[in-house]
This record gives structure tokens, C-alpha cells and sequence, in this order.
């Protein structure tokens, strides 16, 4: 190939990568356009991919808020590290929460104990042919409820996220399905990664180009690297989610009246039970909507779908988790008290 026609050709595949760029709507069942004004002009927000990430969700009138949520940045995030870590893995995950303080979204860390910690940090072991990569988060969005519907005041669903896990793996298998360890800058990757999530990106974005929440583990190998070489680090998604008021409504999907009633009944139970909640989780593809007794174990509503179901428009269900359905008494008829 000439270096003209390899010129021609690169600009073609950037041209066809813009013009895709801008193509491919929102993959997590939320569109920009829903954006209450002047939040839908917010720059940096339409270039970003935040809208493959799906919302999270609570009971509003017939059926389901969607809204955004992330950390309050009032006061530092506890976090607690991994009390089995070697010195160098504390280096990479001190590394780690020091890029996305500095990355530009305005979130501090500050280390504690476990007990103390909102967002725990650890190692634990590949469970075989798990399918997970090198590791995975959960962050939970607490909801402030009032008469059973969430509260919203200016266009804006009053929530935060309150609590995060990050379980990160040591060892992934190579071509040959060898486990080998993960050297320093896969370690990073896949910490700032996580942290992502953590911090309130629950998708991979589509055409992740440069993107830490690539799914691809090449890119976010080098994107570890870079920042363990000292590179200043960001992402665009998250850039995106904490430039918008947290909490932010996206949108409201209708439920059936059986779901509208399993809502409500479960609402009313886990009030009377006194767990304390409620709160959203979201996924990549599933959703939970739940409580947690006074040993921290979740009363949840699953819904394995909630991204397609978003998507497709399909009605959504929600599952009971076994301790969801204890509380119900087995299988409580809908709409009863
Ligand atoms: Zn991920």
C-alpha cells in the first residue's frame, strides 16, 4: 500500500468512526435527548458513552423512575484495602484511587478500616471458568423514599451511591488457559477499571476507543499502563456522570399492575420488617431493587433483564431473592397488605 492511499484510507476509517460515533444511540435504555434542559446541552455529555450505561431505578407513580446516580462529593469516600496485599499491590491500588481523584470528577478517598469503609477493596479467588475477567464491582444507590414513591425535587430523583465493593483477581489464563499473575500495569488496569463501576459506570461502552471501561482487556491494560508510567488519566463516561446533578431523572418506564403490586407489597413489608433502604443496582444487564437486614444480607427484587427490558419496551418482572420471599410469606397475592 502507498503511504497515500494508506493516508486515504486512515482518514476514511476515522471519518466512518465519527459518523458511527454519533450514530449509535444509547445502549442502556436511556436516550440524551431525555435530559431535562439545560443538562441535555451539558458538554461532554453527548460525546460520551454514559447513555450505554442503564439507569437505576425506584417506584414512581405507575411505574419506575430512571435515574443517574454517582458518589456525593460532600466528604471523602472511606476506602479500605485489601488486608492481604502484598506492598506492590497497595502501591498499584493507592496508584489506582489516586488517578481518579485527579482524573477531574471531584471525588476525594480517604483510607479506613474495613469496618468504616464505604468502598472495600479486595482480592479473591478465580472461581473456574467464571467467566469474569479480572475482577468486578458492585456499587449501591441509596433512595430516599416518601409515601412509597421516590422523592424528586427539580427534576431530580433524591439518591447517592452508598456502598461499593471492588473484587479484583491476581491470576488470568493466557491463550493456552495457563493461570498466570497479572503483572503491574494488567493490575492497574484492572483496578481503575473496577473503580469505574464503583464509582457509578455500570456498562461497558460501545466503541470504547480510549475508554478504562472497555471491556477489551487490551485497552484497559494500557490505559494501566500509561498511568503507572505517571500519564494523566480520565475517562469521558464518568467525566460525563459527574458533571450532571446527581440523582437526575432519564426517564420513567410503566410497570403491569401485578409488578406495580409486587412493588408494593414488598416496599410495605420490608418498612414494617425495618430493613434499612431501599436500593438500586445495576449491571450491565440485570438490575436489583432491595432492602438489607440488620446482618447486611439483601431482601431484593431481580429483575435479570432490566437493560433489554429497557430497551425492547418488554414489560418488566421482578423475581424475589429467597429472603425476599420469606418476607412475603412464600408467594403473597399481589396487592395484599
Ligand atoms: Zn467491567
Amino acid at each position: 500500500m502507498t503511504r497515500r492511499s494508506r493516508g486515504v484510507l486512515g482518514f476514511f476509517l476515522v471519518l466512518v468512526s465519527a459518523l458511527a460515533q454519533g450514530c449509535v444511540p444509547g445502549l442502556g435504555g436511556w436516550q440524551y435527548d431525555a435530559l431535562p434542559d439545560p443538562w441535555k446541552t451539558t458538554p461532554g455529555v453527548r460525546d460520551s458513552r454514559l447513555f450505554d450505561a442503564p439507569p437505576h431505578f425506584a417506584p414512581w407513580g405507575d411505574g419506575l423512575a430512571l435515574f443517574l446516580c454517582r458518589w456525593s462529593r460532600t466528604e471523602a469516600i472511606g476506602v479500605s484495602l485489601p488486608g492481604d496485599a502484598s506492598p506492590a499491590e497497595l502501591r498499584i491500588l493507592r496508584r489506582a484511587l489516586a488517578a481518579w481523584a485527579s482524573s477531574g470528577i471531584g471525588v476525594r478517598f480517604a483510607e479506613v478500616s474495613p469496618a468504616r469503609a464505604r468502598l472495600e477493596i479486595r482480592f479473591v479467588p478465580k472461581p473456574l471458568h467464571s467467566g469474569l475477567g479480572t475482577g468486578n464491582a458492585l456499587a449501591d444507590c441509596a433512595v430516599e423514599l416518601e409515601d412509597g414513591q421516590a422523592r424528586v425535587r427539580d427534576g431530580r430523583v433524591e439518591a447517592e451511591l452508598r456502598w461499593a465493593s471492588v473484587h479484583l483477581i491476581r491470576q488470568d489464563r493466557d491463550a493456552v488457559g495457563r493461570e498466570v499473575e497479572l503483572d503491574r500495569d494488567q493490575l492497574l488496569g484492572a483496578a481503575l477499571h473496577e473503580l469505574g463501576h464503583a464509582l457509578g459506570y455500570s456498562a461497558h461502552p460501545v466503541r470504547a476507543g480510549g475508554s478504562v471501561m472497555s471491556r477489551t482487556t487490551e485497552d484497559v491494560r494500557r490505559i494501566g499502563a500509561a498511568a503507572a508510567a505517571g500519564k494523566p488519566f480520565s475517562d469521558a463516561n464518568l467525566m460525563a456522570l459527574y458533571a450532571l446533578p446527581n440523582g437526575l431523572w432519564v426517564g420513567h418506564v410503566g410497570l403491569s399492575e401485578a409488578a406495580r403490586a409486587r412493588l408494593g407489597t414488598f416496599d410495605r413489608a420490608a418498612r414494617e420488617a425495618g430493613l434499612s433502604g431501599p436500593y438500586s443496582r445495576v449491571g450491565d444487564d440485570a438490575g436489583r431493587y432491595f432492602y438489607r437486614g440488620s446482618d447486611g444480607a439483601p431482601f431484593a427484587l431481580r429483575v435479570p433483564d432490566f437493560r433489554r427490558d429497557l430497551v425492547s419496551g418488554a414489560g418488566i418482572e421482578f423475581l424475589l431473592n429467597p429472603r425476599a420471599e420469606a418476607l412475603l410469606g412464600g408467594e403473597s397475592a399481589p396487592g395484599s397488605p
